[in-house]
Parts: structure tokens; C-alpha cells; sequence
């Protein structure tokens, strides 16, 4: 008997149609002698259409109460997935309360109070216990959780993935299964490109990559918590029951791995790039600029710093689409209190498209086979980042699915097997 997580995304609970079927899938997974939990996203569409009334009210909302508002969209899918079931065990002879909804706050899920970026900092796991132990499945709430002031927060768009995977770390669970509209993790996003394929297996290190560089199929603070727990995901469809994608440590995966140079092709079109000019040179500028944006609670990804002309420096740097604002608002207030000469240039078209692979760090030449696939394509290159497995292009975001494309098939990524 094992104790798995089951974790619906918002697709999969989108129609009254599809959450019956999830509690008729959770009921089935039961009666094969498993213990479940359930976490589930709100119902496809629903965060986004929460987070645009909030912005019609104020564009940059970071709040407390923005997190109350879009926390609410996984209430209503708990609701009615929990319905579902107890509906359908009743109509199989079952107990009525077959299952139990749970708000992040009635089961503690305790965050720090970083509002929509939160992170989970632990959970107390003694009601699930005690309903699993009377064989009641609990539905949880994910992407919510509370702060140490019963203050609701959020954990950053796509944080049902890591809400589960904190929820089986915690409970010690044998598997964590994430159920959504495709059926496992591909070479590359397969909306993005049709030749992507489905990976059987790949390490935690390679989908962090993925992840943080734009493959939102999996959230990456769920895949860095399921690494550190040592914990096995399995990416699979909610439509098709067919096996999915197993994400593994490297040492499971052992020599499979080191045969593939490039992994996968990941896209982020949430970017935008703000560059600082005419700064006055000197020591503590990037540490003025960036610990002010760090206060803010804004993660900044590229940074180029070129070297001063006439003593006066130019600097870029990367956000998120959704802190643009907010970063902007940070940089007008250094500007007039600490670089008045300094002129804020936005750039908002851009999009960052990545090569990933743990083979590459012993293979040569595969960046600058990257450059030459972009330049064959006419495609110009904005910025470029690179680490031991993945390197980054910031390219027009008009050109990305024409840039996924080209470097997929120049990887040769719909035949690695
Ligand atoms: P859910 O609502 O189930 O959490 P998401 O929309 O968050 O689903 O994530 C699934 C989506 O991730 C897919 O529909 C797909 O378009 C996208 N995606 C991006 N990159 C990849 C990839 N490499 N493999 C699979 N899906 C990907
Ligand atoms: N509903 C939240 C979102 O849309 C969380 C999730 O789906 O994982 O981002
Ligand atoms: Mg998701």
C-alpha cells in the first residue's frame, strides 16, 4: 500500500465534466489500496481572471490583499472536487465523506510573508494524518498557504505544483504524481514546436533549468523541493492514462544521460529588460541598484554591465512581466534620490529562449552551434547568459516560436532517444 499525491492543474479541473472525472480517478487510485491526497489548482482561466480585475483596480497590486483575491480560485475547485467525490462514493455504496476539502490555512501550510511569492516554510501534517488514517481522501487547496499572522499568501503563479510536492515531502508520500493537459515533459514546449517529444525520464537538475527558464509544465521551486527531498515526480496527463514523464535524481538516471548533449528547448515570453544609462561610475552602484530591487522582493534574472565610457556606466537587466511595474516604480525613486543623471530605457518585446542539457558541460561547441542556428534563421540576439548546463538567448519576442523551432531541429531533439 503507498501514499501518493495526486495534483490536478486547472485544465484538468476546468469542466464539471473533468472534475467528475478526477474524483472518479481519485476513487479508482483508492480502491486499488492506496492511500490518496488531492491538491488542485483553480479551475482553467480562473487565476488569470482574478488577477486582471486586480489590475484594473491597481496595476501594481502586491498585497496582502491581492493574495486573498487570487487565492480564492482554488477555494471554489476544492469545493467542487471534494462534491464530486462524495458524490460519486455515495453512488458506489461508499462511506458519504469520502473525501475532505482543506483551505491551506486549516492545515497549516505555514509561509513566510513575501505576498505572491511565498514560500512554503512547513506544514502540519496532523489532520491529514488523521483523515488519511480514516481512509478519507483530503483535497487540498494549492498555491496558498498562511503566514505567521494567518495572513493568506500565494506562492507565485504555477504553485500548485510546489504545494504538492511540500504536502508529500511532508507526509513521506511513495510518489507524487502531477496530472495536467499534456502527458509528460517534452524536448521543448509542444504547443511552441509539433516535432517536441516526450522525455521518459530526466533529472532534477535538468528540469530546474527547464522550469526557471520558461517550461512552465512544472513550477521550479516544486522541482528544487522535490530534488532536496529526494522525492520522484511523475508529469503525466489527466486525459490519457498513459505512463507520463518520471523526473529522477542523475544518479538514478546514471549513463542515459550523458549521452544527451541538449535536453530540451525552453522559451520565457514573461520577460522584460530595463536598461539603466549614464550612471556615475564608482563602487556600490549594482549593489545600490539590485538591493533595492531585492528589498522590493523583485527577482532579477540576465544582468549586463558594459564597461564605462567617460566614467558613466551602462546597466541591463532582466524581470519578470509581472514586476515590471513595480521595478520601474523602484528605479524612479533611486533616480531621484540617488542617480539623477541616470535615464531608464523599458524594452517589453522581448523573449528568452534556452538550451538545456547536463551533457553540455563536457561537449564544446555547443553554444556557438546555438549563435549559428539563430543567425542561419535571420534571428538577432539581445543579451546572451550561460551556466555548466543551459545557455540563454534574449531574442525579439515575435521570433520565438521560429527560434524554438530552429534550435530544436538543429539539436536534433525529435530524434534523441
Ligand atoms: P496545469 O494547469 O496543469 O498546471 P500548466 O499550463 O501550468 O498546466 O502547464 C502545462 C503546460 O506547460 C502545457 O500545456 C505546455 O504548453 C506547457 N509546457 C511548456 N514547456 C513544456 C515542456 N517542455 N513539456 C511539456 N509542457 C510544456
Ligand atoms: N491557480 C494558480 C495559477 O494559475 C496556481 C496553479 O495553477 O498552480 O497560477
Ligand atoms: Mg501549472
Amino acid at each position: 500500500m503507498a501514499l501518493i499525491v495526486q495534483k490536478f492543474g486547472g485544465t484538468s479541473v476546468g469542466t464539471i465534466e473533468r472534475i467528475r472525472h478526477v474524483a472518479s480517478w481519485a476513487l479508482d487510485s483508492q480502491a486499488k489500496g492506496d492511500d490518496i491526497v488531492l491538491v488542485v489548482s483553480a479551475m482553467s482561466g480562473e487565476t488569470n481572471r482574478l488577477v486582471e480585475l486586480a489590475n484594473q483596480i491597481n496595476p501594481i497590486p502586491y498585497s496582502r490583499e491581492y493574495d486573498l483575491l487570487i487565492a480564492s480560485g482554488e477555494q471554489v475547485a476544492v469545493g467542487l472536487v471534494t462534491l464530486a467525490i462524495n458524490t460519486e462514493a455515495a453512488k458506489r455504496g461508499l462511506s458519504a465523506t469520502r473525501a475532505r476539502g482543506m483551505l491551506g490555512h486549516q492545515i497549516g501550510i505555514r509561509t513566510d510573508s513575501v505576498y505572491s511569492k511565498a514560500r512554503i516554510q512547513e506544514i502540519d501534517t496532523r489532520s491529514l494524518h488523521k483523515e488519511i488514517s480514516r481512509k478519507v481522501i483530503p483535497v487540498i487547496a494549492g498555491f496558498q498557504g498562511v503566514d505567521v499572522e494567518n495572513n493568506i499568501t500565494t506562492l507565485g503563479r504555477g504553485g500548485s505544483d510546489t504545494s504538492a510536492v511540500a504536502i508529500a515531502a511532508a507526509l513521506k508520500a511513495d510518489d507524487c504524481e502531477i496530472y495536467t493537459d499534456v502527458d509528460g515533459v517534452y524536448t521543448t514546449d509542444p504547443r511552441l514546436c509539433k516535432e517536441a517529444r516526450k522525455i521518459q525520464r530526466i533529472s532534477y537538475e535538468e528540469m530546474m533549468e527547464l522550469a526557471s527558464l520558461g517550461a512552465k509544465v512544472l513550477q521550479i521551486r516544486s522541482v528544487e523541493l522535490a530534488a532536496k527531498y529526494k522525492l520522484p515526480l511523475h508529469v503525466r496527463s489527466s486525459f490519457n492514462p498513459v505512463e507520463g514523464t518520471r523526473v529522477v535524481s542523475q544518479e538514478a538516471l546514471g549513463s542515459e544521460m550523458e549521452q544527451v548533449v541538449v535536453a530540451g528547448v525552453a522559451a520565457d515570453t514573461s520577460q522584460t529588460k530595463l536598461t539603466l544609462q549614464n550612471l556615475q561610475d564608482g563602487p556600490g552602484v549594482a549593489a545600490k541598484v539590485f538591493g533595492a530591487l531585492s528589498a522590493a522582493a523583485i527577482v532579477v534574472d540576465v544582468i549586463v554591465q558594459d564597461v564605462p565610457v567617460s566614467g558613466m556606466l551602462t546597466l541591463s537587466f532582466t524581470v519578470g512581466k509581472a514586476d515590471h511595474l513595480k521595478a520601474k516604480q523602484v528605479l524612479d525613486d533611486l533616480k531621484a534620490n540617488n542617480f539623477n543623471s541616470m535615464k531608464i530605457v523599458e524594452e517589453k518585446s522581448l523573449a528568452k529562449v534556452s538550451i538545456v542539457g547536463v551533457g553540455m558541460q563536457h561537449h564544446p561547441g555547443v553554444a556557438s552551434k546555438m549563435f549559428a542556428l539563430l543567425a542561419e534563421a535571420g534571428i538577432n540576439i539581445v543579451l546572451i547568459t550561460t551556466s555548466e548546463i543551459k545557455v540563454s538567448c534574449l531574442i525579439a519576442e515575435e521570433h520565438v516560436k521560429r527560434a524554438v523551432e530552429c534550435l530544436h531541429k538543429g539539436f536534433e531533439l525529435h530524434r534523441v532517444e
